[in-house]
């Protein structure tokens, strides 16, 4: 089985070949620029590779409700020309096949639960913390999809009493991504995180907000495992600082084994490192392709 997958990022696109095993067999990235010119770039690398479905996970917002007239649509985000754009139906016009649709954290998420860290497990959740922060849930063996989809980066947290920095997110003063994703790093410190050695309170800080993101999931939808990555999470010493402030924060409230004497292996960067969004994609697009076969 040759399956595509795409990756569609704010920043870069990534396509990919892959097979069921969760192999990617060949790739390409480009920056991510207006929708017919990056589109363009995508159909012509899958053009002439023969794959029986194609998978994609994508940044959005996006309509991910198949009884929707606007299902496949991006619908609302500042990147210039996305907005309401037809994303899917595009694809589907230009290279007619089965497809799989989803955010690009859920499909991270999806990658984990089926050859990454929550390999074999029927729930977890994937954070990424980068340019933004964004959350994807795997529960009962499924992507959980609803109104929309979880939109977790932009859930309320108590702000540190001595953190004067306002926060970026301009919905909302208090949320989880406008104080604690890459930019509010560096806006904070005036310094890239990149540059922010170990030991800064940066750390301490950045580990006080995502541990109360990381509690929230913990006590709405009780997954089997928490999943860190993105950019700000390539800083080894958070996952410790983490671990630490979830149980301080639950303060023995959950009774599970996994929690109290297995956090180290319960918050976790993702088993399969930064191709968890790319081979997520994969999965989506293998069950497009069993779907179809049916
Ligand atoms: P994106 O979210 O755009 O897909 P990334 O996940 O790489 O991409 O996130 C980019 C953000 O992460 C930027 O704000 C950047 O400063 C920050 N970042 C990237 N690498 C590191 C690092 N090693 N340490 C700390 N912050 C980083
Ligand atoms: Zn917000």
């Amino acid at each position: 089985m040759r399956i595509g997958a795409i990756e569609a990022g704010g920043t870069k696109f990534v396509c990919g070949i892959g097979n069921e095993q969760g192999t990617i067999l060949e790739r390409v990235s480009f920056p991510t620029e207006g929708p017919e010119e990056t589109l363009a770039q995508v159909i012509a690398f899958f053009k002439d590779k023969e794959v029986e479905a194609i998978g994609i996970g994508t940044f959005g917002p996006i309509d991910i409700d198949p009884s929707s007239p606007t299902y496949g649509h991006v619908t609302t985000t500042p990147k210039p020309g996305w907005t309401g754009y037809d994303f899917l139906g595009s694809m589907k016009a230009a290279l007619p096949l089965p497809y799989g649709w989803d955010t690009d954290v859920n499909a991270a998420a999806y990658g984990e639960a089926t050859w990454g860290a929550a390999q074999g497990l029927d729930s977890c959740v994937y954070y990424t913390v980068g340019t933004g922060i964004g959350m994807g849930a795997y529960s009962e063996g499924k992507l959980v999809h609803g109104l929309v989809h979880p939109e977790a980066g932009h859930v309320l947290v108590r702000r540190h009493p001595e953190d004067t920095y306002e926060g970026f997110c301009p919905y909302h003063a208090d949320c989880l991504e406008g104080l604690a994703a890459g930019p509010a790093i560096e806006k904070r410190w005036e310094r890239k995180g990149v540059d922010l050695p170990p030991e800064h309170e940066a750390w301490r800080l950045e580990a006080y907000y995502l541990a109360q993101a990381a509690m929230t999931s913990i006590l709405l939808l009780s997954p089997r495992k928490v999943i860190f990555g993105g950019g700000v999470m390539k800083q080894p010493q958070l996952f410790p600082l983490l671990r630490q402030e979830v149980l301080r924060l639950l303060n023995g409230y959950v009774s599970a084994e996994a929690v109290l004497s297995g956090i180290d292996s319960y918050i976790v960067p993702p088993g399969l490192g930064d191709n968890a969004g790319l081979c997520g994609a994969l999965a989506l697009g293998i069950d497009a392709a069993n779907q179809a076969a049916d």
